[in-house]
């Protein structure tokens, strides 16, 4: 066994993966610390009426652990933290982690990093693996009156299953890839329902099958089958998708544009309602949504959009730009995420004096998304500016965990104890991210939680392949070891 120490700061679908490597990988001192009493990251938090992810189940899976048993073929959030903890406990990572422990501040002495957390507890290890989420605190709209609205009020990620809808008037703030998804589960099960939209989407059909009996059989006898299947699912969406995104004249993003548009004019009927829901924005300029069944419940007598802005939140409801009151039963916010808050609120510093809070005062940056000059030893995983749009965020964590395990070994069989990157690398990989970043659908004229406050894209901009290459074997020029 090797000798090293690795804090993991959460117990998601990345750190859950980095302890799995990092155990195969010989380490057997990995200490998981998790702020909530649970796992699943994402998957623990949303939990609200229709909740899935877009990328197919069978690609959203750890490529050592595909499942058989996947309902569908975008299967619903229940299932995935399922996945997930039970994939935790076959490794046995559920015994690494600390539950209830948030981390307040972590600090590198020169040799160690130093961790505390709310509760007291502190630790210490050689190896920093921040796997702590990209979308995880909630961002609360700032309207007047939020805090005046006297019926039930919450954020999508915080859902109240205390509350039975069924004869309840409920309204949705946001049309996101949440929203959509609240509005599209909700519409049949409750009394009425008003979609407060800001900024309409274009909505690319998803067509949902469910996986048959036969089919998992199929799977679970024959994974050669599965892993085909996998491989099948990966060349679509990358070559269809992830990879359209990143060339605004491509002629798949051709394709897909072409694709939501006739989802839109075939699917709604009233041309009023249809004229409300057509953006005026390029296809997947905005985080594209998915969606087989939107447009069907936007169609139904108990579901409205309001589009005109939104005055005020008043006791019984939404006040318009008009004047005119929504009344409301309940409210749900589905209005994303502080998409910046990598770390954060946590303090991270170092005896040189080194500090996240001030390193990324402007915004977050980090050298291929994973390391941050001045900071040893300190690993992101889904870090700031990597991959976010439209892959399997698996993929990129596995892979990261592999360019991490790589820069460990070049350590160890070189005699060094830190490692961390030039400012010079971190300067030279944000300048290309930038130029290329003019080539993406992300600019084509839209706001999105992608763009930071300069208008570019804090996403990867290149094809996937691209960053496969990139972490498949660490520049060793670009860091200072020591
Ligand atoms: P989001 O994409 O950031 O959408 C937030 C929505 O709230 C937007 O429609 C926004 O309008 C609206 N909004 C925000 N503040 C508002 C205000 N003050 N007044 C009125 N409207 C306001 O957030 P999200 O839907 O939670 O999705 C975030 C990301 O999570 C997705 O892009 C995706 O990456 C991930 N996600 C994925 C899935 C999936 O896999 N299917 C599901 C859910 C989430 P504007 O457009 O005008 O800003």
């Amino acid at each position: 066994m090797k000798p090293h120490k690795f804090i993991i700061i959460g117990a998601g679908m990345a750190g859950i993966v980095a302890a799995i490597k990092l155990k195969e990988a010989g380490f057997e001192h990995i200490e998981i610390l998790e702020k909530a009493d649970s796992l699943g990251g994402t998957w623990r938090e949303n939990t609200y009426p229709g909740v899935a992810c877009d990328v197919p189940s069978h690609l959203y899976s750890y490529s050592f652990e595909l499942n058989p048993n996947w309902s569908h073929v975008f299967s619903p959030g229940s299932e995935i933290l399922n996945y997930f903890k039970e994939v935790a406990k076959k490794y046995q990572v559920d015994d690494l982690i600390k539950y209830n422990q948030e981390v307040t501040s972590a600090h590198f002495n020169g040799n160690e990093w130093e961790v505390k957390t709310s509760t007291g507890f502190l630790s210490s290890a050689e190896y920093l693996i921040g796997a702590t989420g990209v979308l995880h605190h909630p961002k609360y709209p700032d309207i007047k009156g939020i805090e005046d609205f006297k019926g039930e009020i919450f954020h999508s990620s915080r859902w109240n299953h205390d509350i039975d809808l069924a004869s309840l008037r409920v309204g949705v703030i946001g049309s996101g890839s949440t929203g959509v998804q609240i509005v599209s589960e909700l519409s049949t099960q409750v009394k009425s329902l008003t979609l407060f939209q800001r900024t309409p989407q274009w909505i690319f059909p998803q067509f949902n099958p469910e996986y048959s009996a036969h089919d998992i059989e199929g799977f679970t006898l024959d994974p050669t089958k599965m892993q085909e299947h996998r491989e099948l699912m990966s060349t679509v969406f990358t070559e269809g998708f992830s990879n359209a995104v990143v060339d605004a004249d491509s002629p798949q993003m051709k394709v897909i544009e072409e694709t939501c548009l006739q989802n839109l004019e075939s699917s709604i009927k009233d041309p009023e309602l249809k004229e409300k829901l057509r953006p005026k924005y390029r296809a997947a300029c905005k985080r594209l949504v998915i969606s087989g069944s939107f447009y069907e419940a936007m169609n139904r007598p108990n579901v409205k959009l309001e589009c005109g802005g939104i005055k005020e939140i008043v006791v019984n409801g939404v006040k318009l730009d008009n004047d005119r009151l929504v009344e409301l039963d309940v409210l749900v916010l589905a209005t994303g995420f502080k998409a910046d808050a990598f770390l954060r609120p946590m303090e991270v510093s170092t005896c040189e004096g080194n500090s996240i809070e001030s390193a990324w005062k402007s915004r977050p940056e980090a050298y291929l998304a994973v390391t941050v000059p001045g900071f040893p030893n300190l690993f992101l995983l889904n870090g700031p500016n990597g991959p976010v749009g439209n892959f399997s965020l698996i993929d990129v964590a596995e892979l990261q965990v592999d360019y991490v395990l790589k820069l460990i070994s070049h350590l160890d069989s070189n005699g060094f104890k830190k490692v961390s990157p030039t400012q010079a690398a971190l300067e030279d990989f944000e300048a290309q991210r930038v130029e290329a970043a003019k080539k993406t659908v992300w600019v084509t004229g839209c706001k999105s939680w992608y763009l930071d406050d300069r208008g570019i894209p804090a996403a990867w901009p290149w094809p996937f392949e691209k960053f496969r290459q990139v972490m498949s074997e660490p520049d060793y020029s670009a860091f200072v070891f020591s």
